[in-house]
């Protein structure tokens, strides 16, 4: 069986923001009064359709699966041209754009009624689930 996807809310600023929690299929996430409230996740309503990720215009939220069995998978927001290809071999960055090794796209797809914005999910080495925020792509990154 493949390992669970769910989000990771990585939204440290209290600002009057609240997509995540409005867009939720399942009520899964809350940010409530105040709007500026950081958002909390109910990790057990989520089934990691991405439409949180898609929409938070603070790039703030990932989808993360991982078990002890490998490889990890990483979803985060992509925004650029052209897309990556599913296979493509990349290299995944942390959060600061440091590089944490080879990775592969597995998919480049949008989450049912996103507005435009495209994720893209990759995979790589046991562990890297919590650190892989982005990618950097060698054929285009010059
Ligand atoms: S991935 Fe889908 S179900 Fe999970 S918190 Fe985001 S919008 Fe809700
Ligand atoms: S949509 Fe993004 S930036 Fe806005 S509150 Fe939710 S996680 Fe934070």
């Amino acid at each position: 069986m493949s390992p669970r996807r769910i989000a990771v809310i990585e939204c440290p600023e209290e600002i009057p923001c609240n997509p995540c929690e409005t867009v939720c299929p399942q009520g899964a996430i809350q940010v409530g009064n105040p709007i500026t409230s950081r958002p909390r996740l109910d990790t057990r309503h989520c089934i990691g359709c991405g439409a949180c990720v898609a929409a938070c215009p603070g790039l703030a939220i990932f989808l993360v699966s991982s078990d002890n069995n490998g490889p990890d998978e990483v979803t985060f927001p992509y925004e650029f041209l052209p897309r990556p290809e599913p296979g493509e071999s990349v290299t995944a960055v942390n959060r600061d754009g440091e590089s944490l090794g080879p990775a592969w796209v597995k998919a480049c797809w949008q989450p049912q009624g996103a507005d435009g914005t495209y994720l893209v999910t990759i995979t790589l080495p046991v562990g890297l689930a919590t650190k892989a925020r982005g990618i950097r792509r060698p054929s285009h990154d010059r």
